[in-house]
Parts: structure tokens; C-alpha cells; sequence
């Protein structure tokens, strides 16, 4: 599988640790978009595009955030999650990744590089 063609949007600085987004084609027939380029401890890498985790509510079965204490439909109150360390660590799932190793080190490394590329988001980061 070939990464075709790559596109970085630089962030606009509101959110600390976020550098840019991505959206990058896949063998000229399949886009993928709101990866994101996230920097912690001075290392760059890539964030899988994801969304927040999803609980349905007891009463009404509608879909609340898994750390919402009131469903945001019928009012019902759900379980209490703030203790739930899984729940806690999965705020937040991948709905799109590479499933080899390999093509995330080869993914990363084309995302990093095409940013170093990028004169101004070079300075930006620095
Ligand atoms: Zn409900």
C-alpha cells in the first residue's frame, strides 16, 4: 500500500500539545482524515483519527460520552465510570489505524517527514 499523497494543516496554537492535522490518500483511492500530529516530551508523533468513547444509557439506550453522569436524552442517571480505570485510559478509541507496525513506522515517518518539510511549521515547533 502506497501513501499517495499526504496534506498537513499546521494547528492554530489553542491546543498545547497539537502541532497539525493530516489527511493523507492511500494508493490514489482511499482519503483518510483528522490524523494528528501531537508533540510530548520534545517527540513528535502521529494520533490515529479517533472519537470519544460511547455508552449507551440503561433506560432509553441512547449513546452518552463514558464519562457523562446524566444521559443527555431521558435525564436518567448512568453508571458512575470516574473510578474505572479501562474507562478512563479508552476516553477515547482509534476509527481508522494501521493494523502492521511496519506501515505505522512507514506512515509516522512520511507525516514527519512532510511536516519537516514545511518551513513554517519547522519554526513553529522549534
Ligand atoms: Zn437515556
Amino acid at each position: 500500500m502506497n501513501i499517495t499523497e499526504i496534506r498537513i494543516t499546521p494547528a492554530d496554537g489553542r491546543e498545547k500539545s497539537l502541532v497539525a492535522y493530516c489527511s493523507l490518500t492511500l494508493d490514489d483511492c482511499f482519503a483518510v482524515h483528522d490524523l494528528r500530529v501531537l508533540q510530548k516530551r520534545e517527540r513528535l508523533f502521529v494520533a490515529m483519527p479517533c472519537r470519544k468513547r460511547m455508552v449507551p444509557c440503561p433506560d432509553c439506550a441512547a449513546k452518552n460520552i463514558v464519562h457523562a453522569r446524566y444521559c443527555n436524552f431521558c435525564g436518567s442517571t448512568l453508571a458512575d465510570r470516574s473510578r474505572d480505570e479501562f474507562a478512563e485510559r479508552r476516553l477515547y478509541v482509534d476509527v481508522a489505524h494501521p493494523v502492521k507496525e511496519s506501515f505505522r513506522n512507514e506512515l509516522e515517518h512520511a507525516i514527519l517527514s512532510k511536516c519537516a518539510s514545511i518551513q513554517s511549521f519547522v519554526n513553529g515547533i522549534e
